[in-house]
């Protein structure tokens, strides 16, 4: 298994002081795949800058230079959530290089599958619009860039951030080439995200938002998984599938209220990795997106690097989230959306 890696210093620039969303995530994630002897079996994947036309395949141009003018003038706040420093605009344009880079050897074949630990992260970042912590939507552009240049048909996001990814859909929500799949909490920021919302004109149902209330466990997820997300790529047969790969609804992350475990997010990833493998030519991209207990992030990062190298048996630790009250019971809301999704 050939597997890449996308890091870079410069993502530590990205200077939001005592945010959530800081640079101590990724030195965290570096830190812990260091001690476990998991970097020399990966293939290290350098960074370029991305250019002008490629962050324009999702964004306005006034968009991209508010960015960068922000930054040069020393810096603000996008919106109340969304800090921007000096140094955040060269760290987000790497960011997009970064995804870009991961997408592009994938897509080459020199390599079977990539992790891009990028940050800012981007699936909140609208085409004309910061916000969420996002700058610009790393993900959405990685997606246009290899419709483009690929001439793809098809080609799934999958985005298992517990936040609704507003971003990458309202960029591909009339787009019938890019089925968007969401599971994220709800309610919960930033409120987009329902079940009636599928796509429209010739994109309707080719989005499709799994919007579950808080509590979920590994179970519940992992339904979700079998019964909506699986079936739907595979009626979709996708040339190369991209991941929104946020590890907040992790239980020990207090952004949101869900209860997933490492062994959680590793059932997600082989489910992906196993339907890359069926429909794509093995091609999967993950990409970081939240994630904000630290040892909970840097676990999961380091799980998913283990599915990804075909690892066995793979080591998670011990983990017992504290149950205060029954999970939630989703059939009604699974056998819903199976039915406008017309999965049944
Ligand atoms: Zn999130």
């Amino acid at each position: 298994m050939n597997v890449g890696i996308v890091y870079d210093p410069i993502y530590l620039e990205h200077d939001t002081g005592t945010h959530p969303e800081n640079a101590a995530r990724l030195t965290s994630i570096m830190t812990s795949l260091q001690k476990s002897q998991l970097l020399p079996r990966l293939t290290a994947l350098s960074p370029g800058p991305a250019t002008f036309d490629q962050l324009r395949l999702v964004h306005d141009a006034r968009h991209i230079d508010f960015i960068k003018q922000t930054a040069a003038a020393g810096g603000g706040f996008m919106d109340s959530d969304t800090p921007v420093s000096p140094a955040s605009y060269q760290a987000a344009v790497y960011a997009v290089g970064g995804t870009i880079t991961a997408a592009e050897a994938v897509m080459q074949n020199r390599l079977e599958s990539a992790f891009a630990l990028v940050r800012p992260p981007g699936h909140h970042a609208l085409p004309n619009q910061a916000m969420g912590f996002c700058l610009f939507n790393n993900v959405a552009i990685a997606a246009e860039y290899l419709l483009t240049k690929y001439k793809l048909e098809r080609l799934a996001v999958v985005d298992f951030d517990v936040h609704h990814g507003n971003g990458t859909q309202a960029a591909f929500y009339s787009n019938p080439q890019v089925l968007y799949i969401s599971t994220h909490q709800s309610p919960l920021y930033p409120g987009t995200g329902a079940l009636e919302e599928t796509g429209s004109g010739k994109a309707k149902g080719t989005t499709i938002n799994i919007p579950l209330p808080s509590g979920c466990t590994d179970t519940e997820y992992r339904t979700v998984y079998d019964q909506i997300v699986v079936p739907s790529i595979r009626r979709f047969r996708p040339q190369f599938i991209l991941v929104s790969a946020g590890y907040d609804a992790h239980w020990a992350d207090h952004i949101a209220s869900m209860q997933v475990t490492v062994k959680g997010f590793i059932y997600l990833v082989e489910n992906l990795k196993m339907l890359a493998a069926e429909m794509c030519q093995k091609r999967l991209v993950m990409v970081l997106e939240g994630g904000y207990n630290l040892e909970a992030l840097a676990a999961s990062v380091k799980a998913t690097f283990e599915v990804l190298l075909g690892n066995q048996n793979i080591e998670t630790p011990q983990e017992s989230p504290p149950i205060t009250r029954p999970p939630p019971d989703i059939r009604l809301l699974i056998h819903h959306i199976r039915e406008i999704h017309k999965l049944t």
